[in-house]
């Protein structure tokens, strides 16, 4: 069975890069776009990562990660933070609220392959 990834993105554009660059390794991922689909879809498909951007229509990825950190099926459930600002203080409060890491947009793919190879213990390389 593919480790499970949950992408909470609002942004078309920006989630057909995610998906893109994460359909070359051997995860399954699901995508959620507002805050309360991701309460949803975290429930029902237990994802293995979470990709979680900041900005979202409902909440803020922030607010959600408080959220879901309070499951305790989530404790252990890598949360990344995606954010258009790097602003200063934005990773401590990413890290504050229970991200447990943070990747600031534009993304880079190759960063977003290594990320998610690493945090899910992937052995398999890459496809082309
Ligand atoms: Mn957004």
């Amino acid at each position: 069975m593919p480790k499970r990834v949950l992408v909470v993105e609002d942004n078309d554009v920006n989630f057909a890069l995610v998906e893109f660059v994460l359909g070359k390794l051997d995860v399954a991922v699901a995508r959620a776009a507002t805050g309360a689909q991701a309460l949803d879809l975290a429930e029902r498909d237990r994802p293995d990562l979470i990709y979680m951007d900041v900005h979202l229509p409902d909440v803020t990825g922030l607010e959600l990660t408080r959220q879901l950190r309070l499951r305790p099926y989530m404790q252990g459930v890598p949360i990344v933070a995606l954010t258009a600002l790097a602003m200063a203080g934005d990773r401590e409060r990413a890290l504050d609220a229970g991200c447990t890491e943070y990747m600031s947009k534009p993304l880079s793919p190759r960063l977003l392959q290594e990320t998610t190879a690493r945090l899910l213990d992937l052995k398999a390389a890459a496809k082309p």
